[in-house]
């Protein structure tokens, strides 16, 4: 199994945010964080049916195009009563028609269309939901590893909260009051999906 040495890696996303928190996150152990979107590589499309194939799919590309090791992660929600849904589609489901020349992501309709359908199953719905995030690391000869975290919860309606971001607002992990969208930040960074898969690729990588 391939582990990261001090050096290069490539950060799979073109969004500014994500390299900032993983570049804070690996660079403690010696990594230097390259995004793909500074090396000109394209995104490839997202066509995997789970979290752990988009993510691979963005490291593979990633990793063959630069020829260096790369990470790629792919995150969402998945509602229990909603067979998983949205899962690889929740970000697609805050995405708005043309409109006025006015594209862009809704996540007020998208936290709606997940209550509308909750409520099509009456008011005893089990609202239990978790968001799921999955690191994938790939190497240019082909090997791979993927570190999958969850953060487990349920979904309260109407949407409170102004921190955060996506469906923070109607979630609420196990063994709070509060939505991520009224959790300070840095609490919400350390119990969060994404922590936990961060916990476990430092622990594997890194022995940490
Ligand atoms: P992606 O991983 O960039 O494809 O994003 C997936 C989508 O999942 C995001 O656009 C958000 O809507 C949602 N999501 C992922 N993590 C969180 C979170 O911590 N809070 C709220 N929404 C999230």
């Amino acid at each position: 199994m391939s582990k990261l040495g001090s050096g290069s890696l490539v950060i799979a996303t073109h969004n500014a945010g994500k390299l900032k928190e993983i570049s804070a996150l690996l660079s403690p152990y010696g990594m230097k964080c390259i995004s793909a979107g500074s090396l000109g590589l394209p995104e490839p499309p997202e066509t995997g049916k789970t979290f752990a194939d988009n993510a691979l799919i963005k490291a593979r590309a990633a990793a063959e195009a630069s020829g260096l090791a790369a990470l790629a992660d792919d995150s969402g929600l998945s509602v229990d009563a909603l067979e998983g849904r949205p899962g690889v589609y929740t970000a697609d489901w805050a995405e708005r028609q043309w409109f006025e020349g006015d594209p862009g992501r809704d996540w007020y309709m998208a936290m709606g269309k997940v209550e509308g359908l909750l409520a099509q199953h009456g008011p005893d719905v089990d609202r239990s939901a978790a968001f799921h995030c999955v690191l994938a690391i790939a190497w240019p000869d082909g090997q791979h590893v993927v570190y999958e975290g969850t953060c487990p919860g349920s979904l309260t309606w109407p949407p409170r909260g102004e921190m955060g971001f996506g469906y923070d607002p109607v979630f609420v992990p196990t063994g709070r009051d509060q939505t991520f969208a009224e959790i300070d930040p840095a609490e919400k960074h350390s119990i969060s999906h994404r922590a936990d898969a961060f916990a476990k690729l430092v622990a594997d990588q890194f022995g940490a």
